[in-house]
């Protein structure tokens, strides 16, 4: 299914990195593109109850001294809206209204998604509804106070975002082509690979609403299943284009990740990992994209039976962060293993979209804790693992109950993600685990919820 998008819009310094980073809860919501260039928009994976959405944080809308939009801006935010269902513009309610949220509020009155206000700094429960009043004048309903920082209020915020969604039609997951972005370094042989498996010229090109122009996508149908093949313009276009040798278009390819299910992370088998890889490999992680890692250029290596293990363990070394991903040896040139490709992908592709009933959760944590307790600390406290239940699909996200988050160091987290992964399998997919205090307010409503949900 594709998920709805939910973008969050507003002036600099309002507070919508930290709401972005409160909604995904992964890495930082600011990706500077280019200095003196307007921020570019980002896209991120959020989840709340037993929804899933995608965030686009349009990166400030800035304003020139008439509090107009400037050109570009605009441009970038009306790209985001373009295709989000829910825009949540956020303002400083210590602030109070200025002339460039109204501008703002007028602009959006025109725009075909729903509108809400979220009145950011609200702290004060009972100041914040005399803040949050001011904003009805914006003439864009209701305003939500909500502080960002502290959580207060965007529960609220969320359900009514929820609600606005349109309706989740599981049914729909199937029909959906998978979203597959082949990256790598320049001269890893992405094109000869792209060429190989799609032949040439290749079925159907289709540009994507929302995007750059020249982002060109490769639909095609293999192991009984469509497959877009995310931006093949950028892999082809390289060379058509002065950059000189070393240029290497990382941030395409950071978009390229970010839109797609399952990367196909392509390396030269004559250059081993080099640092481009581990940075790509690095993002493909942190965005939770599942992963095939594909070697390439076998035929150019002289080999024995002890060559493909070898190499694998060296390979694996640099990349220990995907150690959950699948290492395929292809070529290129002679075909070796290319078809082998779709199916391991479908497969982490399966496994990225899993969901684990609670109660199996609880019994693989159960069986982790009685091999290993939670550290002691000095003082004598021990951290407690309560409960855990799966919260998320795409990937895979758990949410771990305990007393207190601070008294899990790494090695314990690891631990327990190493037996999640033995206990429910999940090869070829990244897991998210999330570490939350029992009195955190909201833990008890997020269980219930998707305890009705899981059964
Ligand atoms: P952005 O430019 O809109 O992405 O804003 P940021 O998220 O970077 O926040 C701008 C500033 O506002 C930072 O100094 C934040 O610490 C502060 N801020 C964000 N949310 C809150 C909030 O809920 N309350 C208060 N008092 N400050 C906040
Ligand atoms: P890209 O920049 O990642 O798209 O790489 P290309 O597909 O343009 O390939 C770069 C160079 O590597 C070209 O000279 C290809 O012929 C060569 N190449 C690509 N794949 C293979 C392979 O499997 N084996 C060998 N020996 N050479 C390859």
């Amino acid at each position: 299914m594709v998920r709805p998008v939910v973008a969050i819009i507003g002036r600099p310094n309002v507070g919508k990195s930290t709401l972005v980073n409160r909604l995904c809860r992964s890495r930082e919501a600011i990706v500077h593109d280019q200095p003196g260039v307007t921020r570019d928009r980002t896209y991120q994976d959020g989840f709340w109850g037993d929804r899933e959405f995608k965030v686009v944080d349009t990166g400030g809308l800035v304003f020139d001294d008439d509090s107009e939009f400037l050109p570009e801006i605009r441009e970038q935010a009306n790209l985001a809206l373009a295709e989000a269902t829910v825009a949540v513009v956020i303002v400083d309610g210590q602030q109070g209204v200025t002339a460039a949220d109204e501008s703002i509020a007028e602009w959006l009155r025109s725009q075909p998604c729903h509108t809400l206000v979220a009145v950011n700094k609200c702290e004060s429960p009972d100041q914040g509804l005399a803040m949050a009043a001011d904003f009805w004048r914006l003439g864009l309903g209701e305003p939500y106070p909500i502080s960002a920082i502290h959580g207060a209020g965007t529960g609220d915020l969320l359900d009514r975002v929820l609600a606005l969604l349109p309706p989740k039609d599981e049914e729909d997951d199937e029909a959906e082509p998978i979203q597959m972005a082949i990256i790598g370094r320049p001269n890893v042989g992405k094109s000869s690979l792209l060429n190989a498996i799609c032949g040439e010229p290749r079925a159907i090109v289709s540009p994507i609403r929302g995007t750059t122009r020249d982002t060109i996508d490769t639909r095609i149908e293999r192991e009984g299943q469509s497959w877009r093949l995310i931006d093949t313009a950028g892999i082809r276009r390289r060379r058509s284009v002065n950059y000189g040798p070393e240029f290497f278009g990382i941030n395409r390819s950071f978009k390229a990740i970010e839109r797609s299910d399952v990367c196909v992370l392509v390396i030269d088998a004559l250059d081993g990992v080099t640092e481009q890889d581990q940075r790509l490999a690095g993002r493909v992680e942190e965005d939770g994209r599942a992963c095939v890692l594909v070697v390439n250029k076998w035929d150019a290596i002289e080999k024995d039976s002890h060559t493909m293990p070898m190499m694998e363990k060296e390979l694996r070394a640099k990349l220990y962060f995907l150690d959950w991903a699948t290492m395929l040896f292809t070529s290129a040139l002679t075909g070796q293993r290319l078809e082998s490709i779709f199916a391991l992908a479908a497969l982490a592709v399966e496994q990225h979209r899993r969901r684990v009933s609670t109660s199996v959760v609880n019994e693989v944590l159960k069986e982790a804790l009685s091999w290993r307790s939670p550290p002691t600390t000095r003082g004598g406290r021990q951290g407690r693992l309560y409960y855990g239940t799966q919260v998320a699909s795409r990937p895979p996200s758990f949410t771990l109950f305990v007393n207190d988050p601070k008294l899990f160091g790494d090695t314990y987290r690891r631990y327990v993600e190493r037996q999640l992964r033995e206990g429910l399998g999940f090869d070829g997919t990244p897991l998210k685990l999330f570490w939350r205090g029992k009195q955190q307010r909201d833990a008890e409503r997020d269980m219930a919820r998707n305890q009705n949900r899981m059964g």
